[in-house]
């Protein structure tokens, strides 16, 4: 941004647009170079020794990775960012700054899976007591917590089935002992939930997902409350995190149309989703921004928007083999892991041994979609086909 425009407060689109870039500073370009180091060099020694220059060496910053983390830092409203090198590792080291030996962490049930695993197989080894919460709980998240509470970790929506969770009731609670509270924003972005301003410090995204926005590179981003930054930057630095500044590069220009590609998922899946729920064979939708949701309230009062990652489940008595031909139909859907690109995915949501405080019903059917750019039309004729393919 222009410094002579710091003391308006600009609309998130606006902000998207301009943040983190400086063309003064680089002949006038409009985007900041790619910057390829490790070496700095500096003018003498006496700059040398006593630290007094903007770059020290490749690892810790260059002016590419700084544009990013800037932007990150104005469009969360945070005291400062911290990339990594993919969204499980934004998440592994957001985590691993705010425990350590004989603390205990509170992590929703509904969290992304892989999140889980290195809970349960790096933290023991630190010493560091892990336990799942229902992420119904909101306030009565208090009945968990011990002294060697430290911190509360949340996800809203939950992985593949889309619970909301009460953020700022739950992070109100954890601040009164004391505990740092962390969020999982992927699907949201940071264009339509700022978790800072739900009470969180720090809001970590799967930057591989909406932010890059192409299917192309995985990243990961951790933006910190004025509370938890200095003991992030300063624990990341520790770790030698570092991310290349290609995919830095990828990252910032995903950035600049994440509103109007949002906007387009959001209307997509609203297309999609209307005509869905009337199918023959079609249970329940997951998806918070449908009044029919059980989040919607939460969604509606946390959150400026939805994006195209949603749930269906199919009726009672479905079986998994007609399921799976339903999966196997599609044509424009694509079976893969990840989302947040451009194009429509589709996977089955197994559910089996993934949680161990809530119950899911693991005889039921279920589908998550990732609705992309694609015309909804041709993406309602390709569900249309494979759901008469493959119900009986
Ligand atoms: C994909 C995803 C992650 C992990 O991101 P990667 O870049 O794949 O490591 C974390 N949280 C959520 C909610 C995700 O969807």
């Amino acid at each position: 941004m222009n410094n002579n425009s710091s003391d308006v407060q600009n609309k998130i689109d606006t902000v998207v647009t301009h943040t983190g870039r400086h063309p003064q500073e680089f002949h006038g370009f409009v985007n900041p170079p790619v910057v390829h180091a490790s070496t700095v060099l500096y003018p003498d020694v006496e700059t040398m020794v006593t630290g007094k220059q903007t770059y020290s060496y490749g690892r810790r910053g260059n002016p590419t990775t700084n544009s990013l983390e800037e932007a990150l830092t104005e469009m969360e409203g945070a005291a400062g960012a911290k990339l990594a090198n993919s969204g499980l590792n934004a998440i592994a080291l957001a985590i691993l700054s705010c425990v350590k030996s004989g603390d205990h962490i509170l992590i929703a049930d509904t969290a992304y899976g892989p999140t889980r695993h290195f809970a349960d197989t790096v933290l023991p080894g630190y010493g560091v007591e892990v336990e799942y919460y229902d992420p119904g709980l909101g306030d009565g998240i208090r009945s968990l917590f011990r002294p060697e509470t430290t911190a509360v970790f949340t996800e809203a929506p939950g992985s593949l089935t889309f619970e909301m969770q009460d953020v700022p009731a739950i992070a109100a609670a954890a601040h009164e002992i004391g505990a740092t509270t962390l969020m999982d924003n992927t699907w949201a972005s940071p264009l339509y939930c700022q978790p800072l301003s739900l009470g969180i410090d720090l809001s970590i995204q799967a930057g591989t997902k909406y932010i890059v926005g192409h299917s192309d590179v995985m990243l990961g981003t951790i933006a910190a409350s004025e509370r938890v930054w200095e003991n992030l930057d300063a624990f990341c630095g520790a770790m030698g995190s570092h991310v290349a500044p290609d995919d830095v590069y990828l990252g910032l220009r995903g950035l600049r149309t994440l509103s109007v590609r949002l906007e387009r998922h959001e209307r997509n899946t609203f297309t999609v989703l209307d005509w869905l729920k009337d199918q023959p064979g079609i249970g329940r939708i997951r998806y918070p921004a449908l009044e029919s949701d059980p989040g919607h309230q939460i969604w509606k009062r946390d959150f400026t928007g939805s994006s195209g990652l949603c749930a269906f489940d199919f009726e009672k008595g479905t079986t998994r083999e007609e399921a799976y031909s339903f999966l196997n139909s599609l044509n424009l859907f694509g079976l893969g892991f990840s989302w947040g690109g451009f194009e429509s995915l589709a996977i089955p949501v197994r559910l089996k041994g993934m949680r161990t405080v809530t119950q899911p019903d693991n005889d039921l059917q279920s589908v998550r979609l990732h609705i992309g750019l694609e015309d909804p039309e041709d993406l309602i004729k390709d569900l249309d086909q494979a759901l008469k393919q493959s119900l009986k």
